[in-house]
Parts: C-alpha cells; sequence; structure tokens
C-alpha cells in the first residue's frame, strides 16, 4: 500500500470513544472492566496500524470487534480454569491428575475459610504438629510405625535420600533408573540429594548377588524403585522386595522402595491388573516407602513417605522439610481422601478415580447412550452421532500398557471440519478436552462426571447448533 492510500484508511478507523459505545464492546466493559477493554482496543488498533488493509469504516469496526473477541479468548485461557476431560484417560498428567473426592473439597472449605487446629493441640491447648493429622490415619492404612507428608513424591524420595545416605552410598538396579514426565530423573534426584548412586545389575537382569557384591562400608540405602510407567518383558529379573529385606537385615541398611503411584487398594478386586499396594510393601519389611497422593491414591497432589519410626523421625528433623511440608489444604484434602480408605468399598465408591476404573461396561454404555440422547434431542440434525467402543486408560504413569475398556461418543459436525470442532471445543468457556478417533469427534465418557453433561450439549449447540 501507498503512504497516500494508507493514510486514507488510518482515517477510517473510528476513535476510541465510538468503539467504546459499540454495544459488544459496551457488554465487554461490564465483563472486565473499561481499563482493560480500553488497552486491548489500542493494541488491535495499533497492529492494524502497523499492517492496514483496503478497508471501509464498518469493515474496520468488524475486523476490531473480532480481534477483540481474539485476544480476549486468549486471555481467558490462561489462567487455571476446570475443564472437562472426555479423553478416557483417568489421571490426565496435563489435565491434574486426580479428580478430588467431594469429601476432600468440604474439608478444604471448611479448614481453609475460617481458622483451624493446623498446629494446635486441642487435647492440651498447646503447640501442635502439623504432621499429626495425617501420621494416624496413614499408620492405621499401611501398617506402618510412622508416616509424613511432603509436596509431591519427587520431593519425598529426594528428602529420604538426603536425610538417611548423605554423602553416602545408595544402591539401585539398572532396570529402575526411571524418568517420571517432567525431569524427574532417579539418577539426577539422588546426585542432588547429596548421595552417590551405584548401579548394579544390567538393564533386563539384576539379582540379589549384585546387591550384595556392591554392598561396601559407605553403603546407606538399597533403593528399589517401581518402573510405574515402563514395562521390561522377555528375559527379565528384578529382585523381590523381601529379598533385599533380607540382605539389608543382614547388611544393616536400610530398605526404601519408591513405589510411584502407591495403591492403597488392591487392583485385582476391580478387574485390573494387580499393582503392588503400600500395604504389601510394608508388611514385606520395606523400612522406608514413597509414593503420591495424586495418582492411584485419587487425592490432592502430595508426597507420602511411610515406614520405619526411628527413619521417619529424623527426616520430619531434616532443615528441608520447612522446605518441603505440605500447606493446610493438602493436608485437608489428603486426610478426608484418606478417611474414605477406612472402608474398602467407600473407598470404591466416593473416590473418582477408583470409581471411574471400577466402571462397568454396562455402566459406561448407559453413560453413553444416556450423553448420546441429550446431544441428538438438541443438535439431532447438526451432527451425525454414534455410541462407539473405545480404549480408555488409567494414566499419570500408572498400570503401562493397561487399556480399559471404555465407550465413547463419536460425533460429526454436518458443517464443520473435525480438526475446527475439536479446537472450539478446546477454546470453549468451560474447554472440553477431546481426542479425534478416525475423523471423528470422540467423547469417551468414563472420564465425563454425569453433571457435565449438559454442559457439553449446550457448548456443541454454541459451536454447530445456530
Ligand atoms: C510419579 C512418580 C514419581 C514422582 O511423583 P510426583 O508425585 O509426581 O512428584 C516418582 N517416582 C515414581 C516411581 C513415580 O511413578
Amino acid at each position: 500500500m501507498s503512504n497516500f492510500d494508507k493514510q486514507q484508511v488510518f482515517r477510517q478507523i473510528p476513535p476510541i470513544n465510538i468503539l467504546l459505545d459499540l454495544p459488544e464492546v459496551k457488554k465487554l466493559i461490564e465483563t472486565y472492566g473499561r481499563e482493560f477493554i480500553v488497552d486491548t482496543i489500542r493494541l488491535v488498533v495499533d497492529n492494524f496500524r502497523k499492517s492496514p488493509k483496503p478497508m471501509c469504516r464498518e469493515e474496520i469496526i468488524d475486523y476490531i470487534e473480532k480481534e477483540l473477541d481474539i485476544y480476549i479468548n486468549e486471555f481467558n485461557n490462561i489462567g487455571l480454569k476446570r475443564v472437562i476431560n472426555a479423553t478416557g484417560v483417568i489421571l490426565h498428567t496435563n489435565l491434574g491428575r486426580a479428580p478430588m473426592p467431594k469429601e476432600a473439597i468440604n474439608l478444604i472449605n471448611e479448614v481453609s475459610s475460617g481458622y483451624s487446629n493446623l498446629e494446635f493441640d486441642l487435647e492440651s491447648g498447646g503447640r501442635g504438629s502439623r504432621h499429626s493429622h495425617i501420621e494416624h490415619i496413614l499408620k492405621r492404612i499401611t501398617g506402618a510405625e510412622s508416616a509424613v507428608i511432603v509436596n509431591n513424591n519427587a520431593a519425598a524420595v529426594f528428602l529420604c535420600l538426603n536425610t538417611l545416605a548423605n554423602n553416602r552410598e545408595v544402591i539401585i538396579s539398572r532396570g529402575q533408573q526411571v524418568e517420571i514426565g517432567g525431569s524427574f530423573r532417579i539418577p539426577d534426584i539422588i546426585a542432588r540429594s547429596s548421595c552417590k548412586m551405584v548401579e548394579v545389575g544390567t538393564t533386563n537382569k539384576t539379582r540379589l548377588s549384585d546387591y550384595s557384591n556392591a554392598i561396601t562400608e559407605e553403603t546407606s540405602i538399597l533403593l528399589k524403585v517401581h518402573t510405574s510407567n515402563y514395562k521390561i518383558t522377555g528375559f527379565t529379573e528384578e529382585v523381590p522386595l523381601q529379598d533385599l529385606v533380607s540382605l539389608g537385615k543382614q547388611k544393616n541398611l536400610v530398605i526404601m522402595e519408591d513405589l510411584g503411584s502407591g495403591s492403597l487398594y488392591d487392583l485385582s478386586l476391580i478387574g485390573l491388573p494387580y499393582e503392588p499396594t503400600v500395604q504389601d510393601s510394608i508388611k514385606n519389611g520395606a523400612d522406608i516407602v514413597t509414593f503420591s497422593g495424586d495418582k492411584l491414591l485419587g487425592g490432592s497432589q502430595a508426597g507420602i513417605i511411610v515406614g520405619k519410626k526411628d527413619l521417619i523421625d529424623k527426616i520430619k528433623k531434616n532443615p528441608l522439610m520447612r522446605m518441603l511440608r505440605c500447606d493446610k489444604l493438602t493436608i485437608a484434602a489428603l486426610s478426608a481422601t484418606l478417611e474414605l480408605y477406612m472402608d474398602l468399598d467407600k473407598a470404591v465408591q466416593n473416590i473418582p478415580t477408583l470409581k471411574m476404573m471400577a466402571l462397568s461396561e454396562k455402566e459406561l454404555l448407559s453413560k453413553a447412550n444416556k450423553l448420546k440422547e441429550l446431544i441428538s434431542e438438541k443438535l439431532g440434525n447438526k451432527c451425525a452421532i454414534e455410541v462407539i467402543d473405545e480404549l480408555d486408560e488409567v494414566g499419570g504413569g500408572s498400570l503401562p500398557g493397561v487399556t480399559l475398556n471404555g465407550k465413547a461418543v463419536a460425533l460429526t459436525a454436518e458443517n464443520m471440519n473435525v480438526n475446527v470442532l475439536q479446537e472450539k471445543l478446546r477454546k470453549s468457556h468451560i474447554p472440553i478436552i477431546c481426542r479425534i478417533n478416525k475423523d471423528r469427534i470422540s467423547l469417551n465418557v468414563r472420564t465425563i462426571h454425569d453433571e457435565e453433561f449438559e454442559i457439553i450439549v449446550n457448548t456443541l449447540w454454541g459451536i454447530i447448533g445456530e
């Protein structure tokens, strides 16, 4: 465009007070406040001036309104917000892992809207410990002598190693050099916790003699790590925990197990492959066991340490504890979730992750049919819709290779490409996150709450209804 043409176009840009008076813009001001909208309009107009296109006044107004919408949407999608998980992946790491039981939410509410006995002993009226609220219940459920929690399992592993093997050797099998997403690598954690890693065995086979031959005066810990997110199959051998425990007793070493997911519930009871439980590790004699609060356990993000009292007492006294300790919200959420484990039937009914894992094919089919009907009722002529078989996952680096038979509502819109529809669902007011299966939107019902059906129907209506 020539400079002359540009000047002509610039003259068509309405002054800001006119733009602020547009009905659509007025609505935005009501929601977001005048200052933010003025700033955003300025930004849009500046951008337009940098690369103007030949437009008349009406076209420019249209253009500014559209751009304003895009900016506001981007702004809306930045903050933390609720989304609907229609992927069928239960512990979706990117979507916040475990949804919490309502008992946990209620206690968070109660404890955080007012004061609490976080560090106050109601018996004596004196100072109490924040660790006490969780300790008794973890002891009860796991059978361990003592327990303490920190912010996540990575912190738990780090703190245990740093406390119990500072400047000393930790022996670990080469088959258990785990990397968890987001840069948690066992060798790095061992190094950062000021311990010296001694690797033994090979990737596929490690024997008890490999451990015993590597023990020196400097050895403090035999570490077993659950390979939670991968499986080594074929010609393999791992040393069972009990054998490590006997060796540890002989040589006076700490046997520590990082269980990763750390189920408190025997998953074979709901038809899934057996996953080592924390109770089993304690029964088999582990001195220290660490696991996550928001994986298979289904509570809040936390790292749980259970085991021998003398060791846990040392861990509690580590100065790093102050940096890694949990806040009251986590303590509330986790203790309410753990209470549900006091009765295992109650746990499966009330802890969302377990409940979603336990859903039967029949229940899933009835959920899928219900969603399908609701969508058809409102949008019948706008889309093609069918209930299909889908494969769901536990996710969160738990139970690798295990798929769950799921059900999904598969959907295509009359007038919209499937990728565009997926994007629009993702960018809607309450985002709906879903996969595409064979050119159709797949809404896997295992991870969708029945109360979310209505939101899905209304969102679809907003996108393809009118
Ligand atoms: C997930 C996992 C961790 C890390 O736990 P976070 O709670 O995510 O910090 C550590 N070790 C193993 C084996 C895991 O599976």
